[in-house]
């Protein structure tokens, strides 16, 4: 029943998400303006899924943390981690009190063209790349564009060949050819799904021959690639069967519009869910309940792998601190009841509403650029579909907490209801049974080449994820 003593406004009574460049304080503002740059400067070294893992354990290492194989027991205060496979990595600080963990998880892995096995051809004097593109992507998006090359090629003589080029201002770029207008009449025809087909991204990669004493040879300019490779990285056409090579948006993260709101960069789906949660997990010093950031690999093709969420991987790594914070025999029943007990932000980036598609969106539950992190109470598809929803009970306690530490946030669904779908890593965690929510930075352009966030929207899900990490 309600208490007739307290007299509310008509205006209290309704939900207000105010845009945050609006109800912040300068001070707000400077503070959001600088993790912005850190932000930008981190995600132009770390394009791939490795490359921020090794970025990512350099500045865990540099406040302390340590592989968890080197301790024999753990204590509130201790630092530790663990890579999964070089692809994806977890964390933790060990709390005082051994009551269920306090879980940050976002994905670091974002769609990209991936080196076929067999990749390198040439055609008509030009050598290509093919590839086979990894994630959902609209594929004409890729062409015309800077890309630049990035990964690892591992021969059998146990030695691992870097290669990263396009990046360095004076770098060669790659790049897919499109078709001149003057001549699309019949391209310009058919769906934008099939204009440029998953064939078609092919890279050029070079255009001159290899000049032998042979006056004609055979696949010449292939020929000036792989001497090229070989005599540069060590490495011959066959080890690329071995490689992870992934090619990428040469873009760096850049500012737009004259006030500096937002950052276009590659790679926001879904580092900039990775990025805060990962800062918020090295704030920690002697945390109350033991604090963890996951950070996976895999989420664009569905978690699979022994890098992706629903890998034993990381609930290993959870086992240990248990047992390693515990110190008795390991109890597999009292580690379930732990796992269980624990809490779950479940972070990725979502589709902010864009005045431009509005159709695809109701917009009375669509996020919005510049209002916060997006709480997602379930997201799927259709019916929802696939997804995991969290229980009402822990939404409200979220919400007490973020209201408690003056955090802004909104909520949304990704779209309209049959309008398409979604899925995260949320679902792969739930099963423990411990509580978790969907959440996240809004995007424009989500899963193009070069996406769009706020600036305030990543400073706001960075003090939504100490909010929660330090009172959940
Ligand atoms: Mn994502
Ligand atoms: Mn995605």
């Amino acid at each position: 029943m309600a208490d007739k003593s307290k007299k509310n406004d008509a205006k209290d009574l309704f939900a207000d998400y105010p845009n945050l460049y609006s109800s912040s304080s300068a001070d707000e503002i400077d503070a959001c303006m600088t993790f912005a740059e850190d932000y930008k400067s981190f995600l132009d070294i770390s394009k791939t899924e490795r490359e921020f893992v090794r970025n990512a354990i350099d500045a865990c290492e540099s406040v302390g943390f340590v592989d968890i194989e080197s301790k024999k027991s753990l204590k509130a205060g201790d630092k530790v981690y663990s890579s999964i496979r070089g692809k994806g990595l977890i964390m933790a600080v060990v709390g005082k009190k051994n009551t269920g963990f306090n879980i940050l998880g976002a994905h670091i892995d974002s769609p990209r063209l991936d080196l076929k096995p067999n990749p390198i051809y040439e055609d008509e004097e030009t050598a290509y790349f093919k590839t086979h593109y990894y994630g959902g992507i609209k594929k004409y998006q890729w062409t015309t564009i800077p890309l630049a090359i990035h990964g690892v090629v591992f021969t059998s003589d146990g030695k691992s060949h870097e290669i990263v080029v396009g990046e360095k201002d004076d770098d060669p770029v790659f790049y897919i050819t499109d078709l001149l207008p003057h001549l699309a009449d019949e391209q310009m025809k058919k769906s934008p799904r099939d204009f440029i087909s998953g064939e078609d991204l092919n890279v050029v990669i070079g255009g001159m021959p290899l000049k032998s004493s042979k006056k004609e040879e055979k696949n010449a300019f292939k020929a000036n690639i792989l001497k090229f490779l070989f005599d540069n990285y060590g490495i011959k056409e066959k080890d690329f069967v071995s490689g992870e090579i992934e090619i990428v948006p040469a873009v760096k993260a850049r500012d737009v519009g004259f006030d500096r709101a937002y950052i276009a960069a590659y790679g926001h789906d879904d580092k900039v869910c990775a990025y805060p949660a990962l800062m918020a997990l090295l704030d920690q010093e002697r945390p109350d309940k033991t604090c963890v950031c996951m950070l996976t690999d895999k989420e664009e093709i569905g978690s699979y792998a022994n890098s992706g969420a629903q890998s034993v991987l990381y609930e290993n790594f959870l086992m240990e601190v248990f047992a390693k914070q515990t110190g008795k025999t390991f109890d597999l029943l009292a580690y379930r009841k732990f796992i269980a007990s624990s809490k779950m932000l479940s972070a990725d980036v979502s589709n902010a509403y864009d005045p431009k598609y509005a159709s695809v969106s109701d917009r009375k539950n669509s996020a919005f650029m510049s209002h916060g992190i997006k709480l997602e109470k379930y997201v799927g598809a259709r019916g929802k579909s696939g997804t995991n929803e969290a229980n009402g009970d822990f939404v409200a306690e979220i919400t007490g907490i973020f209201a408690k530490n003056n955090v802004s946030w909104q909520t949304g669904e990704l779209g309209k209801v049959d309008a398409g779908g979604g899925g995260t890593i949320s679902a792969y965690m739930a099963k423990h049974g411990m509580e978790v929510i969907d959440c996240g930075v809004p995007v424009w352009s989500m899963h193009a080449p070069y996406e769009v966030i706020s600036k305030i929207d990543l400073y706001d899900t960075y003090l939504a994820y100490k909010s929660f990490i330090e009172n959940i």
